[in-house]
């Protein structure tokens, strides 16, 4: 069996990517092949926490642009996280991997609320814990969330997985001399404004020595690949 890099990650999917192909919400078809790639990153040892934004259903600044209150719109998005992750829990379980959604609101009949020694009890357990919520506060997003679940629990890197295979040096699909980086510094990252996660998820990442490993998630098989040190993504370390 593949041999992990990493024993314990953070695994970030945007909430766009369980659209799949649809213009909104949740592609169960989608669902069901990223869990087939966590439960097949999970036989091999590793410890994986997820992070899932919620994007493909609703976003705060979207609706806060329409004239909502930010605040309310902010609890909005967090809500659809949560949706997203009993989507997730759900596939997994289904698929006889057991998972748990740990919220940073409380939602004590929904699911567990989020502790630190909850998440690492589950994990030592060999669950897949799905922190649902973000951070729990407005006007932060589920990037800065990821961040700061990977420094409270210890994970050794946190997986970023978008639409493209790394970092670029400019948006690949806009400019074809855009250079892609095999490793990169978080400080290149913040002066290049080079927008992989919002500026604060990347200082958290930074300050707290977790190295962000950006990859495609749309390419299948790919969560495997870069586990085991394989395929194409960029790493983001401190120096
Ligand atoms: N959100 C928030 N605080 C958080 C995490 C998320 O207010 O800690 C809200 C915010 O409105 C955001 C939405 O939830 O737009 C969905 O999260 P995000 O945009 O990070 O999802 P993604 O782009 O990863 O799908």
């Amino acid at each position: 069996m593949t041999k992990p890099v990493y024993k314990r990650i953070l695994l970030k999917v945007s909430g766009e990517v369980l659209m799949g192909q649809q213009p909104y919400g949740i592609d169960l078809d989608t669902v069901g092949r990223v869990a087939d790639e966590i439960i097949a990153c999970a036989a091999t040892g590793a410890q994986i926490a997820l992070v899932i934004g919620g994007g493909n259903i609703f976003r705060g600044l979207a609706g806060a642009a329409k004239g909502m209150d930010r605040v309310s719109a902010d609890h909005m998005g967090i809500m659809a996280t949560v949706m997203n992750a009993l989507a997730m829990q759900g596939v997994l379980s289904r698929k006889g991997m057991d998972a748990r959604v740990l919220s940073a609101i409380a939602m004590p009949t929904v699911c567990e609320t989020y502790a630190h020694s909850k998440g690492i009890y589950h994990l030592e357990q060999g669950r897949v814990i799905i922190c649902a919520a973000g951070t729990g506060l407005p006007f932060f997003t589920t990037d800065t969330g990821a961040a700061l679940r990977a420094a409270e629990l210890s994970c050794d890197a946190l997986f970023k997985g978008t639409s493209v295979d790394g970092v670029y040096s400019a948006d690949p699909k806009k400019d074809p001399a855009a250079r892609r980086y095999d490793r990169i510094t978080f400080n290149e990252i913040l002066s290049n404004d080079l927008r992989i996660m919002d500026p604060a998820a990347i200082a958290l990442a930074r300050d707290n020595g977790i190295p962000v490993v950006v990859f495609s998630i749309r390419k299948p098989g790919a969560i495997m690949e870069v586990l085991s040190g394989n395929g194409l993504y960029t790493t983001v370390t401190k120096d």
